[in-house]
């Protein structure tokens, strides 16, 4: 089941809850939140990366965030770093 973050639209009139970006397990069937299940107000869904599977690009991007390099081979014993 996809996990959707969900934010509120005027933070000046959020709850503690929805200040914050909060996690909402849905099922994909599911109407997405429109109100904060807290105190009604108006919530809006977070453009998120999905937490399950990835391609490649996304394992690099994480590698590269975490301060890995990644080494390409460039022939007998050399290796080009490409970040
Ligand atoms: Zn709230």
């Amino acid at each position: 089941m996809p996990i959707y973050e969900y934010q509120a639209n005027h933070l000046q009139k959020a709850c503690a809850h929805c200040r914050e970006p909060f996690e909402v397990l849905q099922k994909i069937r599911d109407t997405p939140l429109t109100t904060c299940p807290a105190c009604k107000a108006p919530i809006h869904k977070l453009i998120s990366a999905p937490r399950v599977g990835g391609s490649q690009s996304n394992f690099d991007d994480r590698a590269k965030a975490a301060g890995f390099h990644k080494l390409q081979k460039r022939g007998k014993g050399e290796y080009e770093k490409q970040y």
